[in-house]
């Protein structure tokens, strides 16, 4: 079972920090893209979504700070959240990033370790679901890098479809989502499928769970929600 590895894409052009981002965010598991100008970095945000951007400041087409501005205008990116990487340290500059969207910034030179603990901390606020960590509830448990859920440590098999939607519960317990967010939320709003699919899918899901099922709750003439209650 594939399911979605979380994509960094780092927008920066000097290769030596490339390569060391992406070997050290790779090693945590994440797929890492590569773009060396602002305008490579649209056109691949428009093919697919990032989980997670990393943003030099001062790139050959564009300043960082205007793809910045773009993505943050833009509904269908707008919440994508960005780390600015800068070789600028005057106060002015962190300021002018952050006021222009940026949810965080490292100033080089930076250890990949601290930029890694930020991108981690960064998702876990933002998306958990992509935050990597293993997420439980019950007996339950994910590993989003092995991509497996496990009852009381036993490995069960499960289809992407259900994988993705238990990760999204376990990464928001205790909130009712109705059918249409879990199908905003879950399976995008580029993919057209009906209301009543993410019942089949719930449905699935909690034949998966075997007896863990409970903690799939239907709440009448709302949607659905992961409790532990
Ligand atoms: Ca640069």
């Amino acid at each position: 079972m594939a399911a979605e590895k979380t994509t960094i894409l780092i927008v920066e052009d000097e290769p030596a920090i490339v390569e060391l981002v992406t070997f050290s965010l790779r090693e945590a598991g994440w797929n890492v893209c590569a773009a060396a100008t602002t305008a490579e970095a649209w056109e691949f945000i428009q093919r697919r979504m990032p989980h997670l951007i990393l943003l030099d400041w001062m790139l050959p087409d564009q300043t960082g700070l205007r793809l910045l501005a773009r993505i943050r205008a833009d509904r269908n990116f707008s919440e994508i959240p960005v780390i600015m990487l800068t070789a600028k340290s005057m106060e002015e500059d962190k300021i002018a990033g952050l006021n222009n969207g940026a949810d965080d910034y490292v100033t080089k030179p930076f250890s990949p370790r601290e930029l890694l603990a930020r991108a981690k901390a960064l998702l876990r606020r933002k998306a958990p679901e992509h935050a990597q960590a293993v997420m439980s509830a019950g007996a339950v448990t994910l590993d989003p890098v092995s991509c497996t859920v496990a009852i009381d440590s036993n490995k069960i098999d499960i289809g992407h479809a259900e994988f993705k939607l238990l990760k999204f519960f376990l990464a928001h317990p205790e909130r009712v989502f109705s059918r249409s967010q879990l199908l905003d939320k879950v399976w995008g709003d580029h993919v057209v499928i009906e209301e009543r699919t993410v019942d089949v899918h719930v449905l699935r899901l909690r034949k998966a769970l075997k007896e863990s099922e409970k903690l799939i709750k239907t709440v009448r003439s709302v949607g659905y929600m992961l409790s532990e209650k």
